[in-house]
């Protein structure tokens, strides 16, 4: 823990950390070495981990990088890090994100960008988003692991972006009590490490059935440590088709070809698979998630949380308006608006309906591979990190990222980012395992053959 908090001061740089726990580390590393001696031992106990802003901290800060939260001190713990706690892990402090969780580059943070620990040459590139800082951290061994959140990709695409381990689990299978809610529906706990053995452990530390949430599911958590036996002999992995985009990068293609080999070589049978709605599951994610933020971020409202601006001589109106104009960023903005307007009366059915069809026939889609393969395997991502800037203009540009991430946290399935090369830059890579519902186990045990 010494060691760890050293790193998070010598990596100030980065910018990974917002808040840091240092006393707090200590004195939890102090019970940590009594349970040790005591012969209590867990998977998590003593180990020092960073915790993305979005999950909820009795006492210590949490704004999910927003400024309209500022200064909020939660009155209660999330049971995501409320069960990392009980297993005796450590908290290093409060790890940078995107706004809300809405972007895939860290420039959305209130807080300014992280930076991701490796570099394009000379050039700064970005750590993905949203769970920037979590994934920073974790590469800069400024912790051990690191708790995130996935709502369209936000573990696996950063995860991707550096070399780290990202693991989402299925919809239901963490709590989100005490998660500071971007799209419900889709919203998803899961953890950064930098090995899948790491993942397997601490996904099954902050895992688990919880009555304060009513999608959590009540279902018994595997040992997902055990399920790492290295042994894929027979399995069938699912190749979709329609995942082959025009324009992408041939070093993509080529990791992707490289990923294929392996599983061959492993014992494993590869099959051809389709998923023909893929090219609908961007634009029903940006219909689906606006939609639910707008209704979520609702509450902020100068009132109960953190921001309050009350304009001379202004009232109730006033206060709310001046306290939202000042308290919200753009892209968070630019998503409550999209969100409002496809909600809208006139609009419902034409957008909102019409996205929520679609999203069915996509987890269709998943349904029916899942009968010819147990995993499915893919390209995280359609590109290694880039540089600051290089795409904050263009929106459009910016959501494409998450062109593979996003269909799997629309059907709610488990997925996980591995790291598996670098591109021509010396940037890495990683590939993505998808799995079907509650089957976490095949995804690690695939994700660690790559590894
Ligand atoms: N990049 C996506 C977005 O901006 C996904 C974010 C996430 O998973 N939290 O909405």
């Amino acid at each position: 823990t010494e060691a760890h908090i050293t790193a998070v001061e010598g990596f100030d740089a980065l910018n990974a950390y917002i808040v840091q726990t240092p006393e707090k580390a200590l004195e939890m590393a102090d019970a940590a070495d009594a349970k040790i001696k005591a012969g209590e031992q867990k998977g998590m106990t003593g180990i020092p981990v960073g915790i993305k802003d979005l999950f909820c901290t009795k006492g210590v800060e949490t704004t999910a990088c927003s400024h309209i939260l500022n200064g909020f001190k939660p009155e209660y713990e999330s049971t995501v890090t409320q069960n990392l706690w009980d297993d005796g892990a450590v908290m290093l402090g409060k790890l940078n994100m995107d706004e809300f969780a809405m972007g895939s580059s860290n420039e959305t943070s209130y807080y300014g960008p992280v930076k991701n620990p490796w570099r394009k040459g000379d050039v700064d590139t970005v750590p993905g988003g949203s769970s920037g800082g979590s994934v920073a951290s974790v590469a800069g061994f400024a912790a051990m692991g690191a708790t995130a959140s996935d709502t369209g990709g936000s573990i696996r695409q950063p995860a991707s972006f550096t070399g780290t381990f990202g693991i989402k689990p299925t919809y239901g299978r963490c709590s989100r009590y005490g998660m500071v809610a971007f799209a419900s529906s889709l919203d998803q706990a899961g953890t950064i490490t930098r090995s899948v053995r790491d993942g397997a452990i601490m996904l099954e530390s902050i895992s688990g059935f919880d009555p304060k949430d009513s999608t959590s599911i009540d279902m018994a958590v595997p040992n997902f440590e055990a399920a790492l036996t290295g042994d894929i002999r027979g399995m069938k992995v699912g190749i979709p088709q329609e995942y082959h985009l025009a324009g992408m990068p041939g070093e993509i293609e080529a990791l992707w070809h490289k990923g294929i080999e392996w599983m061959k070589e492993a014992g494993a049978e590869v099959v051809d698979i389709n998923l023909p709605h893929t090219k609908y599951a961007l634009p029903t994610y940006y219909i689906v998630a606006p939609a639910e933020a707008s209704s979520n971020l609702a509450r902020y409202d100068g009132v109960r949380y953190g921001l309050r601006e009350t304009p001379e001589n202004g009232g109730l109106i006033d206060m709310y308006e001046a306290t939202r104009a000042a308290g919200f960023g753009d892209e968070v903005k630019r998503r409550i608006m999209i969100g409002t307007y496809v909600l809208s009366a006139g609009y419902y059915d034409a957008y909102y309906l019409k996205a929520q069809k679609v999203r069915q026939l996509i987890s269709d889609d998943f349904a029916r591979a899942f009968e010819q393969c147990d995993v499915i395997l893919t390209p995280t991502a359609p590109s290694a990190a880039f540089a600051f800037g290089e795409k904050t203009d263009d929106p459009l540009a910016m959501y494409l990222n998450d062109v593979f991430t996003v269909p799997a946290s629309l059907a709610g399935l488990p997925g996980s980012s591995v790291p598996a090369g670098l591109d021509a830059d010396g940037l890495p890579l990683g590939l993505q395992v998808l799995g079907k519902p509650w089957d976490e186990e095949t995804v690690l045990k695939v994700s660690e053959v790559i590894e």
